[in-house]
């Protein structure tokens, strides 16, 4: 039997929203916007590279996050364009481990650049758009980070930690205008944020061994969760956190 709409079940489609996906060209971002695509959006993927493979599934632009006048610009054309704005997906994201010594206080601020400020300019820009048509979700990928710390990468940390304090803060902000946010914190997954601690045998084992779960995680292993609080099905979900880490932050004894 088809999933009606109006029922709980038929709450998990996406069909008729508009969606913008930062950090799209590859990993989390790219496999999160072919799939709220394969859920019936229509979707804007957005990075600096070129389109990639992954956006046959989806639309994309190319947009530096960073640059917060031209991210509103191209809010302002999807939603010219689609008629409105449902979704942002705020999956843009960097990271500048210390290689040796302390993180330079450029890698610090420019990590915070992208993981905090980029993430809250990009929120502002869409939150814009959709309380023209009465409310939206946005979902703030952080991380196992926000909640955990972690060696050589105090830029890192800060800044997922922030981003998932600013997750509720907005949620207050922007409950009143039908605006839901998020936060979708993955653990470890193999993408090329990770693929040197994945190819190092000891770096790879440190991290299993915290999963309770025993794999590292894949980017489709986040599409679920987003497509959940992308949709109508959590429309009494807001300033939350879900957390798709293999049971990583659950765990006692490593
Ligand atoms: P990734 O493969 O390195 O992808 C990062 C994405 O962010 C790319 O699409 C990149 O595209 C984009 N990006 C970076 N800087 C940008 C900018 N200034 N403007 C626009 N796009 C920008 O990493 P990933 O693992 O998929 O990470 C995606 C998100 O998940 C990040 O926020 C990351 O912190 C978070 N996360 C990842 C893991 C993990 O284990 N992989 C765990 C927890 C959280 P361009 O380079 O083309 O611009």
């Amino acid at each position: 039997m088809a999933a009606r709409p109006d029922r709980p079940a038929g709450r998990f489609s996406l069909a008729g929203k508009v969606a913008i996906v930062t950090g799209a060209s590859r990993g989390i971002g790219a496999a999160i916007a072919a799939g709220l695509a394969e859920a019936g959006a229509s979707v804007t993927g957005v990075a600096r590279s070129d389109a990639s493979e992954a956006a046959a599934a989806f639309a994309y632009r190319r947009c530096d996050v960073t640059d917060h006048d031209a991210f509103r610009r191209l809010c302002a054309t999807v939603a010219r364009e689609r008629g409105r704005l449902d979704v942002l997906v705020n999956a843009a994201g960097v990271t500048l481990p210390a290689t040796a010594g302390e993180q330079s206080v450029a890698d610090f601020a420019a990590t915070l650049a992208v993981d905090l400020t980029a993430a809250y300019a990009c929120a502002m820009a869409a939150a814009a758009m959709m309380r023209a048509t009465g409310g939206g979700s946005i979902i703030n990928v952080t991380s196992i980070g926000s909640v955990l710390g972690f060696p050589s990468n105090p830029g890192y940390v800060a800044a997922k930690g922030g981003l998932r304090m600013l997750t509720k803060a907005l949620a207050i902000d922007l409950g009143p205008d039908g605006i839901r946010v998020n936060n979708l914190a993955p653990g470890y997954v193999r993408t090329a944020m990770t693929e040197a601690s994945h190819a190092d045998p000891v770096r790879h084992g440190e991290r299993l061994r915290h999963m309770i779960l025993p794999r590292w995680g894949l980017p489709d292993d986040l599409v679920g969760a987003a497509i959940f609080l992308a949709s109508d099905a959590s429309a009494y979900v807001t300033g939350s956190d879900l957390v798709v880490d293999g049971g990583w932050t659950a765990k006692g004894l490593t």
